[in-house]
């Protein structure tokens, strides 16, 4: 469950602007695959298209067969899990922030989804059960950890795919890998994560697709990609 085909897809923005240009390519259910390339080359257009924020000019993207031109909003929410670049966090508990719009999840659930994005460790907590607030007594969460906390409320909700766009985030790069790390370390051959960066030194992925102008250029493991130069 997870497996996403591109079947030669073109994207023309409404002002002309040709961002996707015939991309083919496969992203194997459970596997992690990372979208390399320079800013402008299509990696986020690419996200976008996964989620319907837009439709394909021409071509198709299908998730296990299936069009999604074909699947329902609410039936395609629930199996593509978006982890926002700029989480906005409610003046709440990180459990609170953690469990939102999951109503069902049990309190160890969200303790584990914590731990699995390494958030849990700002989780402060007194003896009465009370505890802090973000923004309140000095818990103060930076982009990094507000992140973290967006990536622990897509884990909790365990959609078979995750879409994490670092494309344009304004983070370090240590931040990143440890995100995506935290990413990696739960989803193991669970779920399909497809993650863009400008950068090639995505480490931990399973496929690394190179995207320049709006095509694939190259793509493989790291080991691949490095013996080809
Ligand atoms: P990347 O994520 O690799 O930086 P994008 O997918 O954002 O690349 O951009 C691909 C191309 O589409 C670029 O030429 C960019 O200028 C253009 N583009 C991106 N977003 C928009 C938009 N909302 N409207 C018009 N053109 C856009
Ligand atoms: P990063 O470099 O990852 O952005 P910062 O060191 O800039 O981390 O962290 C600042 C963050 O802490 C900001 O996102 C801001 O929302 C939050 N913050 C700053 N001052 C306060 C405060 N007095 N109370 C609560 N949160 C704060």
């Amino acid at each position: 469950e997870g497996n996403i085909v591109f079947d030669n897809v073109t994207f023309t923005y409404d002002n002309r602007q040709t961002a996707l240009n015939g991309i083919s390519f496969t992203a194997p259910a459970g596997k992690s695959v990372a979208l390399v390339g320079p800013s402008g080359s299509g990696k986020s257009t690419i996200m976008r298209l996964l989620f319907r924020f837009y439709d394909p000019t021409t071509g198709s993207i299908s998730i296990d067969g299936q069009n999604i031109r074909n699947v329902s909003q609410s039936s395609l929410r629930h199996n593509v899990g978006v982890v926002p670049q700029d989480c906005v966090l409610f003046n709440d508990t990180i459990m609170y922030n953690l469990q939102y719009g999951d109503i069902n999840a049990s309190k160890e659930d969200v303790y584990e989804a914590a731990k699995a994005a390494q958030i849990h460790e700002k989780i402060i907590s007194f003896p009465d059960g009370y505890e802090t607030k973000v923004g309140e007594r000095g818990l103060r969460l930076s982009t990094g950890e507000k992140q973290r906390v967006a990536i622990g409320r897509t884990i909790l909700k365990n959609p078979p795919i995750i879409l994490l766009d670092e494309a344009t985030s304004s983070l370090d790069t240590l931040t990143e890998r440890q995100i995506q790390q935290a990413l990696a370390n739960v989803t193991k051959d669970r779920t399909t994560v497809v993650v863009a960066h400008r950068l090639s030194t995505i480490i931990n992925a399973d496929l690394i697709l190179v995207i320049k102008d709006g095509r694939v250029a190259e793509s493989g493991t790291h080991e691949e990609l490095l013996k080809q130069g």
